[in-house]
């Protein structure tokens, strides 16, 4: 039996191309289904996010004209991360899988052939990952490529070049919505969950219409929320310097006792000079193991799932 496929696209603000993307969203809807992909109970579910424009209008208007249209209305502008939240959430009520996928469709629909062929084989999860990065303009480019590294470096596990155009079965949502925290950060929770999982490859384009709704403020608001959501890394990071600096104190501490030696010391000057190191190393470990604690209250604050149970074997 062909999968009921719920397609969630996230709108803030998009008047400008709802209609453009509904239409072509609609003609792969069709196809789809005449190819016996998706069942007809599938539907592209459009979540507004608060916008202050015409979006909700428009929506409803798609959903009075087209079965296949429906839509879910946030009571304010909560960012993309939450609408598209809301809409697996929704979605996962009805579907068996539902694609994430931005609503100006930039990333390629062709690519949903793949995943609902990966989805068949077995896949919970199909990360759509970009071809590269041709139609960005320099400064996208840079901050993408910084974002991935500083991820990278701080312990995030992310998926590179993958931008929550995905696809999940239900029983994925299901074990996402037992993560209860409100800095939702989807692309580092998903890959948390596991199961079987696959990637495809897309083509990005530019924008048809409207502007990126991704300012730069919102973009470092982003990538903090990833850092913090993720990893206690910058806490034990603490503790790293303090032994850094504890290991130069210790040097400061011989080339004064081999200064005072030789007498070339001047009085007082290598006692004040070494406790001002050493008491600076003990003062940052001191930090560095509260921070250890306040790392461990903080991840168990989230009470995320200890685990997903994927099959069990078991015999009467
Ligand atoms: N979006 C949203 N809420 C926001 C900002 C963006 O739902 O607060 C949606 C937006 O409508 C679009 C998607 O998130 O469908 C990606 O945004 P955009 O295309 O502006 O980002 P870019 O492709 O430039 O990174
Ligand atoms: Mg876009």
């Amino acid at each position: 039996m062909a999968p009921i496929l719920y397609v969630v696209l996230p709108c803030y603000n998009e008047e400008e191309i709802l209609h453009m993307s509904a239409e072509k969203l609609l003609e792969k809807y069709d196809r789809l289904l005449k190819e016996g992909k998706i069942s007809p109970e599938s539907r592209l579910m459009f979540v507004n996010d608060g916008s202050r424009d015409k979006t909700w209008q428009i929506i409803t208007e798609l959903f009075q004209a087209h079965k296949e249209i429906s839509g879910v209305n946030l009571s304010r502008n909560r960012g993309h991360q939450h609408a598209v939240h809301a809409g697996l959430m929704t979605a996962k009520e009805k579907a068996d899988v539902v694609i994430s996928i931005d609503a100006d469709l930039q990333q390629d629909i062709e690519a949903i052939d793949l995943m609902l062929e990966k989805y068949n084989e077995g896949c919970d999860i199909v990360y759509g990952i970009r071809n590269d990065r041709g139609t960005d303009g320099f400064v996208k480019k840079v901050t993408a490529l910084g974002f991935y590294k500083l991820m990278q470096i701080m312990g995030c596990e992310v998926i590179k070049n993958h931008a929550d155009y995905r696809l999940m079965s239900k029983r994925a949502i299901e074990s996402l919505s037992q993560y209860n925290e409100v800095n939702l950060f989807l692309r580092g929770l998903v890959p948390e969950i596991g199961y079987k999982s696959d990637v495809v490859y897309f083509d990005v384009r530019d924008r048809e219409a409207g502007v990126s709704k991704y300012t730069m403020k919102k973009m470092i608001g982003f990538a903090v929320d990833g850092i913090t959501s993720f990893s206690i890394k910058p806490l034990q990071m603490i503790t790293f310097v303090g032994v850094v600096v504890l290991l130069i104190s210790i040097f400061m501490l011989c080339s004064t006792i081999y200064d005072f030696f030789r007498g070339n010391a001047v009085a007082g000057w290598p006692t004040t000079v070494c406790s001002i190191w050493f008491l600076g190393s003990v003062q940052l470990i001191s930090i560095g193991i509260i921070g250890e604690y306040i790392g461990k209250m903080y991840m168990e604050t989230k009470a995320r799932p200890r685990y997903h149970i994927e099959s069990v074997l078991w015999k009467e």
